[in-house]
């Protein structure tokens, strides 16, 4: 055996005693938020796809027109042919939604983080992130080269605590926290973190990737707090607007800068046609139809009510339930009940959290949802 085959066979060995290795599982995505697995037919509360938009049939022939008329691929960098007229008016639309002058469109949400935080700070600056925000943002802190330090999650006096006492030191510093906490459905204290960033001269960036769409009639996170100033909104196009790809908005300043120095603007293939059609289709929706936007969240605190958990803040519900293996039996309980509700285990989130993350969806029938509480209920009696 090769040495790098002994390397991967000693690490895969390794994560499956600790119930860690992670498998594939062919799921074909249906209409009404049921996904095809092994055969069986379930309903999802896995997805990110808060308003059914993938399925969408306007958002659908949007992608299907875009295929057919300009192609299936980009066909290069935004920087040299792969800039399509519909990702300016894709711009143009997240710039309004958003509330800011400009936006730049990227890959995907994982390449814009990665793309955004190096190009604002560097050796010789300070990133501060929460602890639990994405992965990717941490990876974006860590490819800057900026020295990375976290701040206890949600904690603005800690956050405070450091910029005090590191601040003079550095050029520049950026502060990144997520909007809505992906694993833990939270929001973040935008106005208090953007008002401390204020008072010690830091970049604010908010990760929106579960905000937009589904929190403020559809405008993120941001919007529930009119007061924070926040300078670099980050979001994707992939969950609730049902399509693929990621976005900051931002002055024009900062985004004139991103489009000429981001990495992943600049070394990355442009989005295809397609994705951008499909979410400005969705934008349309989004803008047209506060109502669907509210649902997600409304049968979200149905479900928190019913179980007797903490109201929900958005569409993500965390049910910890401690070790691995807990969790992965009580998903094993639900999908024998048609329910998928994927466990999520470390490295994802720290250790001794494992948990159920439901994701709540406007598809989903609320005499669906009141039967996952009843059955999460009595998982948490046994547990
Ligand atoms: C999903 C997610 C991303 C990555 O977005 P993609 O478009 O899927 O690459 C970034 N941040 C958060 C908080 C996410 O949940």
């Amino acid at each position: 055996m090769s040495s790098l085959d002994a390397f991967a066979s000693d690490k895969l060995a390794t994560l499956e005693a600790g119930h860690l290795r992670r498998w594939l599982q062919p799921t074909r995505r249906l209409e009404r938020g049921l996904v095809e697995r092994g055969g069986k037919r379930l309903l999802s509360f896995s997805c990110n796809d808060y308003l059914g938009l993938s399925h969408h049939p306007a958002v659908r022939a949007a992608a299907a027109e875009a295929a057919l008329n300009y192609g299936a691929g980009a066909g290069g960098s935004r920087l040299v042919t792969g800039d399509h007229p519909l990702l300016g008016d894709l711009e143009t639309r997240l710039a309004r939604l958003k509330g800011t002058e400009a936006a730049c469109v990227f890959g995907s949400g994982y390449l814009a983080n990665a793309g955004t935080i190096p190009t604002f700070v560097g050796p010789g600056d300070l990133v501060l992130v929460d602890a639990l925000a994405h992965a990717c943002v941490w990876a974006g802190a860590k490819l800057s080269g900026a020295e990375t330090i976290p701040f206890r999650h949600n904690d603005v006096g800690h956050l405070e605590e450091l910029l005090t006492g590191l601040r003079a030191g550095v050029r520049r510093v950026l502060v990144a926290t997520d909007g809505v906490f992906s694993m833990d459905g939270d929001l973040a204290p935008l106005d208090a973190l953007s008002a401390v960033c204020a008072a010690h001269d830091a970049w604010l960036l908010s990760d929106d990737a579960h905000g937009v769409g589904v929190l403020a009639e559809g405008r993120g996170s941001a919007a529930l707090f009119p007061d924070a100033v926040i300078p670099l909104q980050m979001g994707t196009l992939s969950k609730a607007l049902g399509s693929f790809g990621g976005y900051v908005c931002g002055s024009q300043a900062v985004v004139d800068l991103l489009k000429t120095r981001a990495r992943t603007v600049v070394y990355a293939t442009g989005l295809p046609p397609a994705s951008a059609a499909a979410a400005l289709a969705a934008l349309d929706i989004i803008e047209s139809q506060p109502a669907l936007t509210a649902l997600p969240l409304a049968k979200a605190r149905a479900f928190t009510e019913a179980v007797g958990l903490p109201p929900a803040q958005s569409p993500i519900v965390p049910v910890i339930l401690g070790e691995a293996q807990a969790a992965l039996k009580a998903s094993e309980r639900l999908q024998a009940e048609g329910l998928l509700v994927v466990a999520i285990r470390p490295p994802t989130v720290p250790v001794g959290t494992a948990r159920l993350r439901i994701a709540f969806s406007a598809e989903q029938p609320d005499a669906e949802v009141a039967r996952l509480a009843s059955i999460v209920r009595d998982i948490r009696k046994r547990a």
